[in-house]
């Protein structure tokens, strides 16, 4: 399971520029990107967010089996304070705006709720703004508003500002986490919040840093992330922090169909080979809300993946993927 995709962007070094495609390519391209990570031996996927609720859409044809698809849950699209997020987010100003937005999400389709956390985009800070416009108050609004309505909450937060009001905020899920603090990772604890690492997301831009030749500033921005993710990381592995795994395939640089990576990433961190199977299944499972999935039992729906080498020796043996079964029939 990947609990962080957005298979309307394929990734790659100009993911963002992807969103804004033309909707009717956005759309045949996602059904294609779906199919590839299913390939890939994704079973389960999180779609995290996509414009104009396209996520909505690919995952209802899944469901009715009209694509080759993982069973997918999706946020509909992503909620952010206007002036910091993606433009083509929903945007809310005050707390009214905000309760507005999601409830629109929900009646649109969407299985969770995504909200993104971030400072301001260059030249659109309001002079005395504070930093994260999205505040804690506002995060409290959102996650009550959610959950009233029985829907999870996953929060994107990649700076320290914003890690730190995510962790208290007892949303669901934290995405990326770069920069999180000791007393962040135990907040999450306390307050059941999983992490999602997506560390695929500056290793490709480490990859394009070097394939693409981009400019000095930009190849340290993927290295401070790099350093700020590994550290959080290694000390939520320690913290006893629940970790689930995504990649962010198509929300960062990372390319669909490379869930293998991850998993090697979060072994890189310190996690026994056994745990990481277990954050991209039944942890992947619990956070997502499948309870007929996550673990092999008689009962459960057979989604399942066939290696040609054990995992619990080498990490790596993900990427050996001989099958895939998707409730007990082969796709692979
Ligand atoms: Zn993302």
């Amino acid at each position: 399971m990947d609990c962080h995709v957005h298979y309307s962007s394929p990734g790659g070094p100009e993911w963002i520029a992807r969103f804004t495609d033309p909707l009717p390519e956005i759309s045949m391209r996602a059904v294609e990107l779906a199919e590839t990570s299913l390939r890939s031996g994704v079973t389960t996927a999180r779609d995290v967010g996509a414009p104009e609720g396209i996520s909505i859409r690919l995952a209802r044809a899944a469901r009715a089996g009209e694509v080759r698809a993982p069973n997918i849950r999706a946020a509909g699209t992503w909620i952010a304070h206007r002036g910091t997020y993606v433009s083509f987010a929903r945007l809310f100003k005050e707390a009214g705006e905000l309760r507005n937005a999601i409830k629109t999400e929900i009646e649109a389709g969407a299985d969770l709720i995504k909200v993104a956390l971030a400072g301001w985009n260059e030249g659109a800070r309001p002079q005395d703004a504070p930093d994260i416009p999205f505040d804690k108050k506002l995060l409290a609004v959102a996650v009550e508003e959610a959950h009233k309505a029985g829907f999870k909450i996953a929060c994107h937060a990649n700076d320290a500002a914003s890690c730190r009001i995510a962790a208290h905020a007892g949303v669901d899920s934290l995405e990326h986490g770069m920069f999180l603090e000791a007393q962040d990772l135990e907040a999450m604890v306390k307050n059941k919040t999983y992490l999602v690492p997506t560390m695929s997301v500056w290793d490709a831009m480490l990859y394009y840093a070097r394939a693409v030749d981009w400019p000095e500033a930009r190849r340290k921005r993927a290295e401070d992330l790099r350093q700020g993710s590994r550290v959080a990381v290694t000390a939520g592995i320690k913290a006893g922090v629940k970790i689930a795994l995504g990649t962010d395939a198509g929300g960062g640089a990372a390319r669909h169909g490379r869930i293998a990576r991850e998993a090697e990433l979060m072994v890189e961190c310190g996690m026994e080979p056994r745990d990481a199977l277990i954050a991209a299944t039944s942890s992947a499972a619990a956070l997502i809300g499948e309870s007929e999935r996550g673990t092999i039992e008689a009962g459960k729906i057979a989604d399942l993946v066939l290696l040609d080498a054990n995992p619990l020796e080498n990490i790596g043996a993900l990427r050996l993927i001989v099958d895939v079964f998707q409730e007990g029939r082969r796709v692979g």
